[in-house]
């Protein structure tokens, strides 16, 4: 079986939508990742930090998905990544009001032995030096490396985070983050600019406008499916690009067409996600539900037009 390693937090998110609000409750990009790819064929660990404030439940909720939590440490006495954010009424934009480190402060990330061979690596949000090191402890070059980040790394961070860019295949961002990180107001132009400071692909994530895939001069656009219920957008993207990253792993193809169905996998699984508020709506999900919707996508992007 193909193996994916995930790196990314595993946290603590108190959310506030224009539908409601939670106090803390389970989140991290690294959650949303591991749970989105447990719909695939793979292996999966998580490397990550929390403290032993973390409840052993959510742990026990990420092994019951057969996802390999040995490589997330717990800190004795410590503090779990907290996060807090203000969604605005569209949805689309959030302000973010807290991002305590904690635990992630200090954390030197130790992959697994038998995860130092995954056939595709997904560095999900969080320091950039701590995804550096992930690559560093590879014994065997993956097939493909996908990173996602967000602002608060190009804000705190930017040197680390343009070097550990440099090593890899694909990049997963937001059109506002992309446009921070290239200086260009134009996605194309974002993207181009993207490309030449490392990766092959790059994806820009519009939320609800969907995603599109960069690749040399060649563009693909997915939608996001219209839905009837949003609740709560935390943890889209980590869920799109767990669905992304998963999709590869387990059809081993790493060609433009197939990057192209694994917008669609990454799309499908996050339109679940927002549906319900943190985690909730992706721990009951199911493999049918997820077969029926992807059916839904193809209705609402085919179409027969002779040129
Ligand atoms: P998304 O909505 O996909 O951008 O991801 C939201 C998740 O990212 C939340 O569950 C947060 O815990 C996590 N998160 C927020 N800020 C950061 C950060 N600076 N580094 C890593 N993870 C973060």
């Amino acid at each position: 079986m193909n193996k994916l390693l995930i790196v990314g937090t595993v946290a603590f998110d108190a959310i506030e939508t224009p539908f409601g609000k939670t106090d803390k409750i389970l989140g991290g990009a690294a959650t949303y990742i591991g749970l989105s790819a447990s719909f695939f064929n793979l292996q999966s660990a998580i490397v990550s930090v929390v403290g032993d404030d973390f409840p052993q439940e959510h742990l026990d909720l990420l092994t019951s998905k057969n996802i390999d939590i040995s490589g997330i440490e717990i800190v004795k006495g410590g503090k779990t990544f907290f996060w807090s954010g203000l969604y605005h009424n569209d949805l689309n934009s959030r302000d973010t009001l807290v991002t305590e480190l904690n635990v992630l402060a200090d954390f030197q990330p130790k992959v697994p032995q038998n995860f130092k061979d995954s056939d595709v690596v997904m560095l999900g949000n969080l320091h950039p030096l701590v995804q550096s090191s992930v690559l560093d402890q590879m014994e065997k070059k993956p097939k493909l490396v996908v990173l996602d980040t967000m602002n608060f790394w190009m804000d705190c961070a930017l040197p680390e985070l343009l070097e550990v860019i440099k090593r890899v295949d694909v990049i997963t961002i937001n059109d506002e983050e992309a446009r921070q990180l290239s200086g260009e107001y134009s996605l194309v132009k974002a993207a181009a600019k993207i490309q030449d400071m490392g990766p092959n692909y790059v994806v820009i994530k519009k939320g609800e406008h969907g995603a599109l895939l960069f690749h040399n001069r060649e563009v693909f656009f997915a939608p996001a499916l219209p839905l009837e219920e949003v609740y709560d957008p935390t943890g889209a993207g980590d869920t799109f690009a767990g669905g992304f990253s998963g999709y590869i792993a387990q059809s081993e193809n790493i060609s433009f067409g197939n990057m192209k169905n694994a917008i669609i996998y990454g799309s499908n699984l996050a339109s679940f996600c927002v549906e319900k508020f943190g985690t909730e709506r992706m721990e009951t999900l199911s493999k049918a539900e997820v077969a029926i919707r992807l059916q839904q996508f193809k209705s609402l992007t085919q179409f027969d037009i002779e040129i």
